[in-house]
């Protein structure tokens, strides 16, 4: 989408899914019309001609909708609401130091026009008042005056999404009245705070108020504050995420002029207002909102833009100190392997030691946000699991986000094990860019470096349980001898010589596609040595694959053929040299018309092998549910 693409319409009252938020601001906005006080400010003549009566509300939320109701695409002067933008663009474009320097962050609990610097720095107090958003404007780049203008519109442009213009009769009007503005500039230079002409830095900063925006422009902006500097209509990354949250302090502690702390204790989200009459909140990770309505009090904050906030902040919770998380919703489930085994396919005797040593495997899966209270809840639980086991898999799957804290504590974690009793073993850690930052921490360490990972849960404990089984002496990976293979258990000696007579024996290399899905089962494999997959096609994942099942040496694949002859449901691919019998269908129901026992032996072990993957998919629902 072009950048400056005009922001989309407000939803039709039609819409059905969004009217609970549509409807109630229906709802405030006839309550809060009924409100009257304050009045349109005047000192700046051309904004004393405003129709009082105009009162607009939007919502922007972090992906783009927009909510809004009366006058909300009604173009008015931006005013101060451009200074917390300035501030992000200076910082954007100086670095916090250079700004600092220049413009304090202390509130001043005066008026918005007051005139005074600190004593000890000579500095403007904060960025929200003139003062410093004056300091502020001259931070804008560009090698002439018409460069540094024009870099301003775009600044604006970029924040709503649209082209946006100066309104010129409300510039000419503040530019030929804002003495006050003008002895403030003056006694900047005087302190050397700005240093270029104070006229040039007025024009800008008197152009930067005179923008023009709706109400809903005013909401998208506020909406790439809560929305860590990107634009959520465009998607442009405009502030840094470290420049939002220094924006959004000064706007929560000054944004709102003498009224900042009772706002702070009643409504409780960074805002700033401005002396047209809007007001702008932003609510980290939710919401943009703004409300225009240009009566405005003695503090030069609108009457029922202070009146709707609150509302909105009561009735939907948005104080930011009201407490949304619980850290400990970050623990899915945790379960051990003698109940949920990988979905390689094992052999009686590998079930049954499995059964007994499983529970030497634990996975904990974790979920949602990885962020200090989160990751300290997860690493408790996995010293815990720790305690009585020999592998503990993380399952990052369902984890969105781990921040920077995250990935510290992960990585001492990580380090303190390495080399212990008890091996960590990490799953799903590659899901794409939301871990990045752990995948990166991970890689710097030498211990993240030995760190065993695997791309799901599944492969993670197919590896412990191979390593356990190795410990207790399984014969897992060596050649099977077709006597051992449990599908001709019951067979007598003459009856076995008969089919050793049939058996095809058969070699793939890794990679080769034994069986594909639809082609006509002819054949049913044992296999004597190496691992295979059985992958099924996902339905909608842009033909993805997925692995349901490996299968070791020992065991029988495509033996379906033998029980409705159809075509085969899955595909199997060799994951490394694998040697295997092959057995002809015909073939056995020819020799079976002779020899009737070995079909019924043959089908006997298979409905026991069946009932046995059975029972325990059972258990391992009845886990994991
Ligand atoms: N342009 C206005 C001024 O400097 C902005 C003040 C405001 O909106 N609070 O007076």
């Amino acid at each position: 989408m072009n950048r400056h693409d005009p922001i989309r319409h407000p939803p039709s009252a039609g819409s059905q899914a969004l009217a609970p938020i549509q409807d109630y601001l229906v709802e405030i906005h006839e309550r809060v019309s009924k409100i009257a006080g304050g009045a349109p400010a005047d000192y700046i003549p051309e904004l004393g001609k405003v129709d009082p009566n105009l009162f607009g509300i939007a919502i922007a939320t972090v992906d783009g909708q927009i909510y809004s109701v009366g006058d909300a695409l009604v173009p008015f002067t931006i005013q101060s609401v451009s200074k917390p933008f300035m501030y992000g663009y200076a910082l954007q474009h100086h670095g916090r130091a250079h700004v600092l320097k220049h413009v304090g962050v202390e509130p001043t609990g005066e008026a918005f026009n007051s005139i005074v610097l600190d004593d000890a720095a000579n500095r403007p107090f904060n960025p929200m008042v003139n003062a410093g958003a004056i300091a502020v404007a001259e931070m804008m780049k560009g090698e002439t005056q018409d460069q540094r203008i024009a870099n301003m519109i775009e600044l604006f442009s970029s924040l709503a999404g649209r082209k946006l213009e100066i309104d010129d009769a409300v510039f000419e009007s503040e530019r030929a009245t804002g003495h006050r503005n003008r002895a403030i500039a003056y006694m900047m230079l005087n302190t050397a705070m700005i240093e270029q002409d104070p006229e040039q830095v007025l024009d800008l900063y008197f152009r930067q108020c005179a923008m023009n925006v709706t109400a809903c422009d005013l909401a998208v902006m506020a909406a790439t504050l809560a929305n860590d500097g990107t634009n959520p209509i465009t998607d442009h990354k405009i502030f840094d995420t470290q420049y939002v949250r220094d924006v959004l302090t000064v706007m929560n502690s000054c944004g709102m002029y003498d009224y900042a702390g009772e706002w702070a204790y009643e409504v409780g989200m960074p805002a700033k207002s401005g002396v047209s009459g809007c007001i702008i909140a932003a609510i980290p990770g939710q919401i943009g909102i703004c409300v225009y309505a240009p009566p405005i009090d003695r503090q030069g904050n609108s009457v029922r833009g202070i009146s709707v906030c609150r509302d909105i902040s009561r009735e939907f919770q948005l104080h930011a100190f009201y407490n949304h998380t619980n850290v400990r919703s970050v623990l899915r489930r945790d379960y051990r392997a003698d109940v949920v085994r990988s979905n390689r396919l094992r052999t009686l005797e590998e079930r049954t030691l499995l059964a007994e040593e499983g529970r030497k495997i634990a996975v904990l899966e974790a979920q949602g946000a990885l962020f200090f209270g989160s990751t300290e809840q997860l690493l408790r639980k996995l010293n815990a699991l720790a305690q009585n086991s020999k592998y503990v898999i993380v399952d990052f799957k369902r984890v969105h986000h781990a921040d920077s804290a995250a990935s510290k504590l992960i990585v001492r974690t990580v380090r303190a094990m390495a080399g212990g009793d008890t091996d960590l073993v990490f799953a799903s850690i590659d899901n794409d860019r939301p871990l990045d930052g752990l995948i990166r921490a991970l890689a710097e360490t030498k211990e993240g470096h030995g760190l065993r990972q695997f791309r799901d849960t599944d492969a993670a404990l197919e590896w412990c349980e191979d390593r356990l089984l190795a410990g207790v002496g399984s014969t897992a990976g060596t050649k099977f001898a077709l006597h051992q293979i449990n599908l001709f258990d019951g067979l007598t000696a003459g009856e076995r010589k008969l089919v050793e007579g049939i058996v095809r024996p058969l070699v793939f290399e890794k990679g080769d596609v034994i069986m594909r899905a639809g082609d006509p089962a002819k054949l049913f494999f044992v296999l004597a040595r190496g691992t295979v997959s059985v992958e099924i096609k996902l339905h909608g994942e842009g033909g993805r694959y997925k692995r349901v099942a490996s299968i070791g040496p020992g065991l029988t694949f495509g033996e379906m053929a033998l029980l409705d002859g159809g075509t085969r449901s899955a595909d199997v691919i060799a994951n490394e040299r694998v040697v295997c019998y092959g057995l002809g269908v015909e073939e056995l129901h020819e020799l079976a018309k002779e020899h009737p026992n070995v079909m019924i032996t043959i089908l006997g072990n298979l409905t026991r092998e069946f009932s046995e993957r059975l029972r325990h998919a059972n258990e391992e629902i009845s886990v994991l549910e």
